[in-house]
């Protein structure tokens, strides 16, 4: 019901997963995929024991993201058995599809899967469990934070005004709903040229600006990084790079270790 969720009750935490945090965006296309797979990498070479549950049924990305293409089987308590890949336990409808058909399934269906990948995935003991939220703030989004006890939400945007009208409405979500706010994470802050320049492609500081205004912690600015965009396409986050190597695994690390 619409009200439990804001009160609180009916929520549950997932067994033996010590920390629930949702990445979510208003907008899509922000990299919001590609902060979650980042910081649950991040978290895990950290020494943390970290899942990742990709909850965009018409947009999975986590099998792309990760590189792998196995199908989940299920244990003898009728629970999937998430998928391992660098050093994490996922979970997303990629796996679950014979080819890369779209999945057409109306609201009530969509919402039943969603509480299936929170309620019955053997996700055993785990530190921390990243929800990689779809874009939005619909039913979907609610139905999860609703579901299960999430500890923390991080918000990803762009410094792009259209970006970021959308990230406002993330964070009254979750307040309406009583998450926290853990902070702002401003994607495509900047493309550093060969000349060592900063260039604002979609604006200066918008991300950092709307932080302040809505009084939430900025987390941090991750640059536009073309190793980032290709180790994603390429199964192998960038935040499996060493932080010396690449500033944007080296903003991750920072981020995870905050
Ligand atoms: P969303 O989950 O918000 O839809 P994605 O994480 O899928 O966004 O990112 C959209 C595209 O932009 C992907 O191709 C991704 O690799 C790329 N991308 C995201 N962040 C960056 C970045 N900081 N630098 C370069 N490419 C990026």
């Amino acid at each position: 019901p619409a009200a439990a969720g804001a009160s609180g009750v009916g929520k549950s935490s997932i067994p033996g997963v010590k920390r629930i945090i949702a990445v979510a965006s208003g907008k899509g296309g922000v990299g919001k995929s590609t902060v979650s797979a980042n910081l649950a990498v991040a978290l895990a070479q950290s020494g943390a024991k970290v899942g990742l549950c990709d909850c965009d049924l018409y947009g999975p990305s986590v099998a792309q993201m990760f590189g792998t293409n196995e199908r989940p089987m299920a244990n003898e308590h009728d629970e999937i058995i998430p998928i391992e890949a660098h050093g994490l336990k996922l979970m997303s409808m990629g796996f679950l599809l014979e080819d890369r058909s779209p999945v057409i399934v109306r609201g009530p269906m969509a919402t039943r899967y969603t509480q299936q990948f929170l309620r019955q995935v053997a996700w055993g003991d785990l530190d921390y469990l990243v929800l990689d939220l779809p874009p939005g703030t619909g039913d979907i989004q609610l139905t999860i934070v609703q579901t299960v006890s999430v500890d923390g939400s991080v918000i990803v945007t762009t410094p792009q005004e259209v970006a970021l009208i959308d990230a406002r409405k993330a964070v009254s979500m979750f307040a309406k709903v009583n998450v926290p706010i853990l902070g702002l994470i401003e994607n495509m802050a900047w493309f550093e040229g060969d000349d060592g320049k900063k260039y604002p492609i979609f604006g200066k500081d918008g991300g950092v600006r709307e932080a302040e205004a809505l009084r939430v912690p900025l987390l941090g600015q991750i640059p536009i990084d073309m190793p980032t965009g290709q180790r994603g396409d390429a199964g192998a986050p960038v935040a499996l790079v060493s932080p010396e190597e690449n500033k944007v695994s080296a903003a991750f690390h920072q981020i995870a270790a905050g």
